[in-house]
């Protein structure tokens, strides 16, 4: 993985909670700690999700507090539409002109709309195997969808082989330091909408490990900047346990071991996680963990 690098001293002199709050709802009120520009004409906006209390799940799991972020009020109901929204307008940028991806079906979902909206084409790799309700959501905004006889983990290798190949922008592969970046804005926006503090732990599924790490990665940036003077919090992971190769790296203290996912959380099913390790030692530092939960619980 790429961590881009950002001049802090200017996002120093210039960003603060007022010219933050000033900004649209959507992830571009954040545009000045993201890797790019925001488009020119910003079509299907993402971000600024309702971050809502559960006082009966609070209850249920015993702690004093507890919310949470509803992503799925995205334009494709998953977080996925961030990390496009971020790596498209890169793609953008470059002139290129078609959107692609491979997933395990939120990504592709959010690929295709993305690319409809901006009027370019889609091409998504998918294990074919995937639920078709999730190829007939993706199939309305009218992707190239390439069925792949095989896992996810098949289908990633294909793309960073095609991506040698092919002009295409691979939002995972080629700009994948982009679109990891999109994920911050989740971070972002739980500390601003919690009055710009963090909250005491925070609880995310792992799938590659991206998305826990940035959060992680966001806060940090948050307080370097003095936009909060609170503590870093507890960091839990979640995993399926037919795909738990995160969870077993946090148990067992060892080096990850890939693993065939056999799990009905598809969304989660990468057996080779690139920020597998990162997302180890997140959860250790700051004090959290990485569990796996039972598949008939799920
Ligand atoms: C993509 C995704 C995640 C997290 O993915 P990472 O690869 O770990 O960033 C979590 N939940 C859902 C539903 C997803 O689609």
């Amino acid at each position: 993985p790429l961590d881009p690098v950002y001049d802090r001293e200017l996002q120093r002199r210039t960003v603060t909670r007022e010219t933050i709050e000033a900004g649209p709802q959507s992830i571009w009120r954040y545009a000045p700690l993201l890797p790019v520009a925001p488009p020119e004409d910003v079509r299907l906006p993402v971000g600024w999700t309702p971050l809502v209390n559960a006082p009966r799940l609070a209850d249920a799991v015993g702690v004093g507090e507890l919310r949470l972020k509803l992503d799925t009020a995205n334009p494709t109901h998953s977080f996925k539409d961030r990390v496009v929204a971020v790596a498209c307008a890169k793609a953008l940028e470059t002139g290129a002109t078609t959107l692609a991806c491979s997933s395990t079906g939120n990504l592709a979902n959010a690929v295709a709309a993305r690319a409809a909206a901006e009027g370019i084409e889609a091409a998504v790799l998918c294990p074919a195997d995937l639920e078709p309700e999730k190829l007939v959501a993706t199939a309305i905004f009218g992707p190239r969808i390439f069925a792949v006889e095989g896992s996810y983990d098949d289908c990633s290798r294909l793309t960073v082989e095609l991506s040698f190949e092919l002009d295409w922008a691979f939002v995972n592969v080629s700009l994948r330091s982009y679109y990891a970046e999109g994920s911050k804005t989740l971070g972002f926006e739980i500390a601003e909408q919690l009055g710009w503090t963090l909250p005491d732990a925070v609880v995310a599924p792992v799938a590659s490990g991206s998305m826990f790490t940035k959060v992680h990665q966001a806060f940090a940036e948050l307080r370097e900047l003095g936009l909060v003077d609170t503590e870093q919090p507890r960091f839990y992971g979640g995993q399926a346990e037919g795909c738990s190769p995160v969870a077993h790296a946090f148990e067992s203290g060892e080096k990850l071991k890939p693993v065939r996912p056999n799990t009905i959380a598809r969304s989660l099913a990468i057996g080779s996680p690139a920020d597998g390790e990162l997302a180890v030692s997140t959860a250790r530092a700051s004090g959290g963990a990485v569990y796996a939960v039972a598949e008939d619980e799920i």
